[in-house]
């Protein structure tokens, strides 16, 4: 059994006081740890409030990104051994934003999930694929592609702890609806991709969340579907009320 995976991604949006506030609002009213594991990505700058925050409730810490190298002369870069003082349990690696408007390349997002594998942060790998893609090219070939390419070289006992995000571009912040269907065909086809490189039972255990319009009207169509273990929300995760509710309808 797959456990679900229910992550906010706050972009850049939030300073220290309104995370920690978010967090202490939410922190008594969550799921057992046991049963589904909430996070929220946010500000590299408010981790360690946020992990402190946290405290002992089971709420997951993640960053929005990390520089491909352990340390060095990188002015401006968020290191990874950084985040993993902090109390950082996740690394969100490869957003379209990330790619889109920071040009970020499949290269960068593999050295990243390498050291982050290495470093004792879980990386969240993120794929997008644009509708277009999809209907003349074929989501197989895209998404075999860009995943295949991150994963290059991530050994069988590393991908194995890896979480997935599927984030195509007619979805993220576009202000259009969610299609649960096409959520789940992309997420089914990535679940294929690993058994093809990997195994079946390695596939079989890697959870795979979906991201883009997911709000509280649609999350539980999108959690229903067997492929999805989970969903990474922007805009409507921002609201505390918003957000718990979302976590109650995943249930
Ligand atoms: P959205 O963003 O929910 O605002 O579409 C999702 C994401 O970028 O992770």
């Amino acid at each position: 059994m797959r456990k679900p995976f229910i992550a906010a991604n706050w972009k850049m949006h939030k300073n220290v006081a309104e995370s920690v506030d978010f967090v202490k609002q939410i922190k008594d009213k969550l799921p057992n740890e046991k049963d589904m594991e909430v996070g929220i990505a946010a500000q590299a700058f408010s981790l360690p409030s946020m992990v402190q925050a946290a405290g002992q409730s089971g709420l997951k810490i993640i960053a929005q990104n990390a520089a491909a190298e352990y340390s060095g002369p990188y002015t401006g870069e968020i290191s990874l051994r950084g985040l993993h003082d902090a109390g950082v349990s996740y690394v969100m690696l490869g957003h379209i934003e990330r790619r889109r408007l920071f040009g970020e390349t499949n290269e960068d997002v593999h050295k990243k999930v390498q050291l982050a594998l290495q470093r004792g942060v879980t990386p969240i790998i993120c794929t997008d694929e644009t509708m277009v893609q999809q209907e003349v090219n074929g989501e197989i070939h895209y998404v075999f592609h860009q995943l295949m390419t991150v994963l290059h070289g991530i050994s069988l006992d590393q991908v194995k702890q890896i979480v997935v995000s599927y984030e195509p571009s007619w979805a993220v912040g576009a202000g259009q609806h969610a299609n649960p269907t096409l959520a789940e065909e992309g997420c089914r086809l990535i679940r294929r991709t690993i058994a093809d490189y990997y195994s079946f039972e390695i596939a079989d255990k890697i959870r795979i969340l979906y991201g883009g319009s997911v709000n509280p009207n649609n999350i539980s169509a999108i959690m229903a579907k067997p492929n999805i273990d989970g969903v990474l929300i922007g805009r409507a995760s921002l609201d505390v009320d918003n957000f718990l509710r979302m976590i109650d309808a995943a249930k």
